[in-house]
């Protein structure tokens, strides 16, 4: 059985120092992990930012997208391959600006994928423009009167399309990171973790300190996930003073790789000799690698 250091490659990460991508990055090795899971059972996918650049340091299977995709690239390759488990690793731009509607889609469709949204509240790679999670009033680059624009609510967003895994993390509490991670990556069925990701460069008001009090478990809190209306009202009346972390709602519905008959009945694609041509394969091997 795999462990965490299995999930190591020599790539060493270009992060700040204190940056919150390294707690994400070796809860997802924790997680992947106790989950049972081994390298080649694993698909990364990463859209552009900061956050998309774990797959390219984790021992596993890894693609890297554009900006703003990594959630059809990543349904794509779920589709042709639904043995592995396709996670996607992405920002707060990519995931709730650029690829909201790949986002909503995803969800009410239950793709079989874990969403993790490094959520800083901020573009970081690009050094410091507003977010979709950015505040009303929030001063940048781009949003030097502040920002207008009123944040987007993750967790109340995927509620409302049906979302059947929906949770909150954040990168200062690694043991619970971990837990909530690897019931995503064994959820059948989309899963979006939310992740509060202090950027200590460029966002320095959303750091640890800030988030460390406020942050509190569902877990010990006594919320039941199956409870549609409890996780309504957590999502709508906590935020700011007090933040509630954890799996808002977890229930069991068909994937929408199980609804597929070509999937459910024949197995993966990618195992369907009859779909594979190795004379056509080869050509397209001979002409792009
Ligand atoms: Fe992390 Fe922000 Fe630095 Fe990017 S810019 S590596 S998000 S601290």
């Amino acid at each position: 059985m795999a462990t965490a250091k299995d999930f190591d490659n020599p790539v060493r990460p270009t992060w700040c120092s204190g940056c919150g991508n390294y707690a994400i990055w070796n809860g997802v090795k924790r997680a992947l992990a106790q989950a049972g899971l081994e390298p080649h059972q694993v698909m990364l996918v990463g859209g552009i930012g900061c956050s998309s650049k774990l797959p390219d340091y984790t021992r596993a299977n890894g693609f890297t997208s554009l900006h703003g995709r990594p959630i059809p690239i990543a349904h794509g390759i779920k589709l042709a391959n639904h043995d592995l488990t396709v996670i996607v690793s992405a920002g707060d731009g990519d995931t709730y600006g650029l690829g909201l509607s790949h986002l909503i889609n995803a969800l009410r469709r239950n793709a079989g994928l874990t969403i993790m949204v490094h959520n800083n509240r901020i573009y970081g790679l690009t050094k410091g423009q507003y977010s979709p999670t950015s505040p009303v009033g929030f001063r940048t680059k781009t949003s030097p009167a502040g920002s207008l624009d009123a944040p987007i609510n993750p967790i109340a967003l995927a509620l409302a399309v049906g979302g059947t895994f929906v949770a909150r993390a954040f990168s200062g509490d690694l043991a619970h990171l971990v837990d909530v991670l690897t019931r995503a990556f064994t959820h059948r069925g989309c899963a979006l973790v939310d992740i509060l990701q202090p950027c200590v460069t460029f966002n320095p008001g959303f750091s640890y300190d800030y988030y460390r009090p406020r942050v509190y478990r569902l877990e010990e809190a006594g919320h039941d996930p199956t409870d549609f209306a409890a996780a309504w009202r957590l999502a709508q009346s906590e935020w700011g003073e007090r933040v509630p972390i954890g799996v808002f709602r977890q229930v069991q519905q068909p994937t929408y790789e199980e609804r597929l008959p070509v999937l459910s009945a024949g197995g993966p694609l990618v195992k369907q000799m009859r779909l594979w041509d190795e004379a056509a394969y080869a050509r397209l091997r001979e002409k792009f690698i």
